[in-house]
C-alpha cells in the first residue's frame, strides 16, 4: 500500500479496495485453505466506514454465503451494533482469516502470516477511526502482542498501523458471548461505549514523508517471523463479486 492511500477519494479507495479483493480471491497462501474453501470471505460493509471490526475467520455459514459475520454469532453482532445505532451498513466487518479453517480449527501461526497483508491494506484503504477487534486472535495479532482478550476487553488504545493511527478498542468474541450469559453482559458494556469513541474522532495521523518505506504490522505475536512462499496466484475472477463484498 502506498503512502498515498490517505490522500485517495474515497471513490478511489473503495475501487482499490475491490482491486484488493479481486487479489485475495485468487490467493493460494494457504494451500489447505485454498483447496477446501468455497468462497474467499474478504469482508463487507461500508468502504469508508469510522468503525471495523475484525473477527477471526469465516465459519461453515460464512463460507458458503462469502459474508462475514452471518451465523449465530453474525446475528448477535446485529443485534449489538443495533442497540449502538450501528448496522452492516454503515460499518466493515473482516476476518484475520479470509477463508474458512476445515472443522471450525483454529487460525495457524502460518495462516494469519499469510493473510495479515490483506487486513493491513483494508485498513490503509477503509481508514477506520475504530478498529474494534473480537476476540483474541484479531487482538493479539493488530497488538503485535500476547496479551489476552479478557485482560484488554473494554480499554481504547491508539496504535499505529501501516501508516495509519487508529483507535484500537477490543471486546469480546460474539461467539464466545453466546452461551455466557457474564460474558455477553460485559460485551454489551463494552459495546455500549463505541459511540463515544467514534464521537473522538480519528487520532493525529503521522506526517508521512515520501522517503519512508510503507509501514507493516508489527510482528504479529502468533505468527512465524516470515510469511511462507507464496505459489503463484490465479488470475483474479472478474469484479460480479464485488457486490457479494457489500460495499456502500
Ligand atoms: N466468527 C468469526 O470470527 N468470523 C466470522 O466471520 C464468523 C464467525
Amino acid at each position: 500500500m502506498s503512502a498515498q492511500a490517505s490522500d485517495l477519494s474515497a471513490t478511489a479507495r473503495r475501487e482499490a479496495l475491490k482491486e484488493v479483493y479481486a487479489e485475495a480471491r485468487g490467493c493460494l497462501r494457504c494451500p489447505e485453505l485454498a483447496a477446501a474453501r468455497k468462497t474467499v470471505v474478504f469482508g463487507s460493509g461500508n468502504a469508508d466506514a469510522d468503525l471495523m471490526f475484525v473477527g477471526e475467520a469465516p465459519g461453515a455459514t460464512e463460507d458458503e454465503q462469502g459474508v462475514p459475520f452471518v451465523g449465530r454469532a453474525g446475528k448477535l453482532l446485529d443485534s449489538l451494533l443495533m442497540e449502538i445505532g450501528q448496522q452492516r451498513a454503515t460499518v466493515f466487518v473482516a476476518n484475520v482469516l479470509k477463508c474458512h479453517p476445515p472443522g471450525n480449527r483454529d487460525p495457524l501461526p502460518v495462516e494469519i502470516s499469510n493473510c495479515q497483508d490483506y487486513l493491513l491494506r483494508q485498513v490503509e484503504l477503509i481508514q477506520p477511526t475504530v478498529i474494534c477487534t473480537l476476540g483474541n486472535f484479531s487482538t493479539k495479532l493488530l497488538r503485535g502482542d500476547p496479551t489476552g482478550i479478557s485482560r484488554l476487553h473494554g480499554q481504547p488504545e491508539i496504535l499505529r498501523l501501516g501508516h495509519r493511527v487508529v483507535r484500537l478498542y477490543p471486546i469480546y468474541h460474539p461467539a464466545a458471548a453466546l452461551y455466557t450469559p457474564r460474558m455477553l453482559q460485559t460485551l454489551r458494556e463494552d459495546f455500549a461505549r463505541l459511540p463515544d469513541l467514534l464521537a473522538m474522532g480519528p487520532p493525529p495521523q503521522p506526517r508521512e514523508d515520501p522517503q519512508d518505506p510503507p509501514g507493516s504490522l508489527d510482528e504479529p505475536a502468533e505468527a512465524p517471523a516470515a510469511a511462507s512462499q507464496a505459489p503463484a496466484a490465479e488470475p483474479p475472477e472478474g469484479d460480479g463479486a464485488s457486490d457479494q463484498l457489500g460495499l456502500f
